[in-house]
This record gives structure tokens, sequence and C-alpha cells, in this order.
């Protein structure tokens, strides 16, 4: 990988992992917990309400077959004291008026009552269409027989009316000792059905009670169509019957997946003494389908939670930190550009960054402070760097941009601009005789004679360089300039400063005159050529004395220069 695309990658990642998505990913680090806390209790509430349901259940379950056994002990106890009365009454007609008297009506799940000899026809039977009908076929009478015990038969359809029943048989042979006939009873399974109600109504809840072939014997009031039919017609039944049916043991449970998707927990009670068992099935989906729905409702909210979340950290980090960083940036860069007025506002910063912002406002001060100074020293040394030490007075530097200046201002007003170019006499000599700093000195009490001079007159007094001094005058004219030109001549006679090499034997000084209206055509160099032409002229004169110069312009506007005086 190249070292470019590294530090690109890299680049990028520290983009992804910047403030906000830090903030915004701790933000979900610290609210998930809290939300996957909520789902698990409600996946354990859940659990607890399914268990719950399914224990519930079962003991009801449980209930229902109790009650159900007692009803079937109560028709076995009926049919065994009928049995006793037949065993020991002797005599068909005698058991037959104590059986119809002693149909119980506290029993009202026993419909009929009945005897039948030992060849399997009826005897007697408290209801009379039943008299004469053989049972020797039926699987309940033979296994009665056999067994010499009480037996509950499978599901029938009771024939004369073809009621649905099963019956309860009882072989009075269990006392007689010999084969003999057997006592029966026609069992009400509407009854059966009712003490199953409190079974019935729940949602997901399917309870039936089948005989040993699978078919329904009794179900709750909301299931009462499945009566008579076999489980397997049931949708969702069959699979449990086949299990439950097919258990050899009396009392279990199970847990399985349907044909249509939903988990079922199943419980199985044989009916003792019977064949018939109690199944109840529960759909643990619509058990909870309650707390399932809130489940549902807390990842919904999860998921709103981290959004809301993610967005007030976003918004947070936003408002509390790259918003306050960016302004601070923003001041600085102001400070880089120059603008040293810049200054973070406090009061909107939080209250972390308002140190910062404090020492980025002292930084600005101090900075504008020392900008302050810096300007201050720089203009000293600009007018340091225009004066001359010696002579006190402009230099050259400082003569030209004045120069500039006045010529423009009476270029601008029209106005009359004089110069004087002065220079001393021999100082050569005086050197020569005097030495270098006596020079010196003359040179600084020339140079305040002068400046006293440029005061008097409004001028504007420089030295030009080494003997050579200048004095500017606005607003003169040529014969002003003359009389101020002989002001200084006499003013540095009147020093006296000794010079025996010299022919005055004083220090003199020479000075050229010129002055015009500066114009388009004309260039301050040209005041400036003028002067020096006329101090010329004057040396040439004989020194200590003043000659003019006029500069005239002819017709194709190139400046001439004429010898006035
Ligand atoms: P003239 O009358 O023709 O002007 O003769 P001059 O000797 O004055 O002129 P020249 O140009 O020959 O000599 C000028 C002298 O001025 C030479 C130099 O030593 C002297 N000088 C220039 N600047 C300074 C200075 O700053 N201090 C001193 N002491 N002497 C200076
Ligand atoms: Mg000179
Ligand atoms: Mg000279």
């Amino acid at each position: 990988m190249s070292n470019v695309s590294f530090n690109r990658k890299r680049a990028k990642l520290k983009q992804v992992l910047g403030i906000r998505a830090r903030l915004a990913l701790l933000a979900v680090i610290l609210v998930t917990p809290l939300m996957f806390e909520r789902i698990r209790s409600l996946e354990d509430t859940r659990t607890r309400q399914i268990a719950q349901a399914t224990a519930e259940f079962t003991t009801v379950a449980r209930h229902s077959a109790d009650a159900q056994r007692e009803v079937i002990s109560s028709v076995e106890t009926i049919l065994k004291s009928e049995a006793f009365i037949r065993a020991s009454a002797g005599g068909i007609s005698k058991s037959c008026d104590v059986l119809r008297a002693s149909l119980p009506s506290n029993l009202p799940w026993i419909r009929t009552l009945l005897i039948a000899g030992q060849d399997g026809r009826i005897q007697c039977a408290t209801n009379n269409m039943y008299v004469g009908l053989d049972l020797s076929d039926r699987p309940y009478f033979q296994q009665a027989q056999e067994t010499g015990r009480f037996v509950l038969s499978d599901f029938i359809l009771s024939r004369p009316v073809l009621t649905p029943t099963v019956m309860a048989v009882y072989p009075v042979s269990a006392f007689s000792g010999v084969a003999d006939a057997v006592v029966l009873a026609t069992v009400n399974l509407d009854w059966m059905s009712k003490v199953m109600s409190n079974l019935g109504g729940r949602a997901g809840i399917t309870a039936v009670l089948v005989d040993s072939t699978g078919t329904v014997l009794a179900a709750p009031a909301d299931q009462h169509s499945a009566i008579g039919r076999p489980l397997d017609n049931m949708p969702l039944m069959s699979a449990i019957a086949d299990k439950a049916l097919r258990s050899d043991q009396d009392e279990g449970s199970l847990s399985f997946l349907a044909a249509d998707g939903s988990r079922r927990a199943v419980s199985y009670i044989r009916i003792a003494g019977t064949n018939a068992r109690l199944i109840a099935s529960i759909d643990e989906d619509k058990v909870s389908a309650a707390v399932s729905r809130d489940i549902r409702t807390a990842y919904l909210q999860l998921a709103f939670v981290v959004v809301f979340v993610l967005l007030g950290a976003l918004i947070a980090a936003e408002k509390l930190v790259i918003k306050p960083i960016r302004m601070l940036a923003d001041m600085a860069k102001r400070l880089g550009e120059g603008d040293l007025s810049a200054r973070a506002a406090r009061n909107r910063l939080p209250a972390e960054f308002v140190p910062l912002a404090r020492a980025f406002n002292a930084m600005a001060a101090q900075l504008s402070q020392r900008e302050r100074e810096l300007m201050a020293s720089n203009d000293r040394l600009t007018v340091m760097a225009s004066i001359d030490m010696l002579s006190g007075l402009a230099n050259r530097r400082g003569f030209q941009s004045r120069l500039d200046f006045e010529w423009m201002r009476a270029q601008q007003y029209g106005s009359d601009l004089a110069l004087l170019m002065i220079d001393v006499d021999h100082f050569k000599l005086f050197n020569d005789t005097y030495g270098h700093l006596e020079g010196d000195s003359c040179l600084t009490r020339l140079g305040e004679s002068l400046s006293g001079i440029a005061a008097d007159t409004m001028g504007f007094a420089a030295r030009y360089g080494g003997e050579e001094f200048c004095l500017l005058l606005p607003n003169t004219d040529v014969a002003r300039a003359v009389e101020i030109g002989e002001q200084a001549r006499a003013a540095v006679l009147k020093l006296g400063l000794p010079h025996i090499t010299s022919d005055h034997m004083i220090v003199t000084v020479s000075i050229g005159v010129a002055a015009t209206k500066p114009n388009e055509s004309l260039r301050p160099g040209d005041l400036i050529e003028a002067a020096d032409a006329a101090l010329y002229a004057a040396k040439h004169r004989g020194r200590n004395n003043v000659v003019e110069h006029g500069i005239t312009v002819i017709d194709n506007g190139a400046a001439e220069m004429m010898m006035a005086g």
C-alpha cells in the first residue's frame, strides 16, 4: 500500500470517528443496554407467562380430569350397587324394580340404567325403549364379561335414537362369581362437556376428552361441534391425538411445532380406570400474544429511541462541541488574516470553552497591542530613515518625498513652488584646514541656521548630500525665493564661522534658485536640475552669491530651462 493511500484511509477513518460519531456511538452504547434489558425482561415475562399458563392449565385440566373421574366413579358406584343388588336379590323383576327406583336424580350424567342378561339382551331399563336390545356383540359388553370389571366404552351412537353417548358397564359376575348379567348405564356426554367448561373460552387453548380411538367425547362449549368426531378432523389436534394416544403413560406433556408453524404445548391425562384421555393443547403464540405485542413494541421503541438518541447526540455534539470549535477556529483564522479585532463571544459558548475563548481573546488583545507598538516603532523608524542626524534636517529621502508631495499640491492648486540649492564654498579646504570633525560641527551649525529660515518662511529644509543643503518653498515665486536665498546667504555670513583658506576668511555658501508652476509637462526632477544649474552658475560667478534660474515651457510641451539672471 502506498503511503498516500494509507494516509487517505487514515484521514477517512478519522472523519468517521469524529467527535459527532463518537458521541452518537456513546449515546447508543448507553441507551441500548437499557432497552435490551427491557426486551429481555419482556422475553422473560413471555416465558414466565407461557409457563404459568401451562401450569395453570395443567392444574385446571387435572381438576377437570378429576371431575370426570368423579363422574365416572359415581357411575361406577351406581352400577356396582345395581350389580350387587342384581346378584343378591335374585330374580330379574325385583332387580329391575330396584333399578328403576334407584336412577338417581342428583346424578344427571346418568341418562339410562340398564340390565342385560348373560346373553346380551337387555332385560330391563329405566327407559323402556332399550328393552330387548341385544348387546352381545358390543366390545364393552364382551370386555366386561371377560374381565369381570368396570368398563367404559368408546364413543358410540346409542342405537334406537342415535344419541352420542358412552356406555358404562359393570358385570354382576364381580359379585356372583359366575357368568351372569351385566349392569349398564348410558352416560350423558353433555354433562361431561359441562364439567370441562372451565377449560373453554380461552384464546389459544383447546381441550377435549377423547376415547381410546381418538373420538371426541366431550369438549368445552366453544368446541362443542367436535363431539362425536375423530380428533383427526380437528385442525392441529391430529398430531396431538397421535402423540397422546400412543403414549402408554397416564399423564404427560409435550411441546412441538404444529403444521401451521405455531408452537404448542400439550398435556394429556388419562381418566383413571378408563381409556379416555383429557387432552389440552396450548398455542404458546396466542397465549403470549399480548407480551409478544409488547416485545414488538419494545423493539420499535428501541429503534425509535436509538434514532432519537442519535439525533440528540448529533445535535448536542454540533451545538456543544463542533460549533464552538468552528467559532474559535474562525476567530483564529481571522486573527491569522490580520483582523486583530476578532473576539470570541464567550456568552454564546458552553462553560468548558470559556477559558479557551478567554485565552484566545487575551492573545488577540496582546497581538493588537504588539501591532500598535510595532506600527509606532515603524513610524519612528520611517521618520528616522528620512532624517539626517548631523544637521537635524530631513535627508535626501525625506526631501524627495516632500518635494513629490508639494509638487502635486502646487500642481493641484496652480501655485508656485521654489527650490534653493545651497552649497558650502570650499568645504574641502575647510576639512583640510580644521579636520573632518570640525567640518561636521560646521555642517550642524549651518543646518540649525537653515532650519530657522525654513520655519520663518514656511519652507522645508533638508540636507541634500555632503555639504549641500536645499530649501523647498511652497507658494513662492522666483523673486521671493531669491529674497529668501539672500536671507540664507546673509545668515551664514552672520554665523561668522572662520575659514582661513577661503577668500572671505569665513564660511560662505553659494545658492542656486529655481521656481515654477508645476504642470503636466514638468517633473520634480526638472526643478532640482534647474536649481543645480543655478548653483553651478553661482559657483561660477565667484561663490557667496545667489543665482536664479527660470523654467519655461516651450510649444511642444517639452521643458526647457533658461537662465534668468
Ligand atoms: P566648492 O566651493 O566648489 O563647492 O568646493 P568644495 O571644496 O566645497 O567642493 P568639493 O566637492 O570639492 O568638496 C566637498 C567636500 O565636502 C568634500 C568632502 O570631504 C566634504 N564633505 C562632504 N560631506 C561631509 C561631511 O559629512 N562631513 C565633513 N566634515 N565633510 C564633508
Ligand atoms: Mg558640493
Ligand atoms: Mg562645496
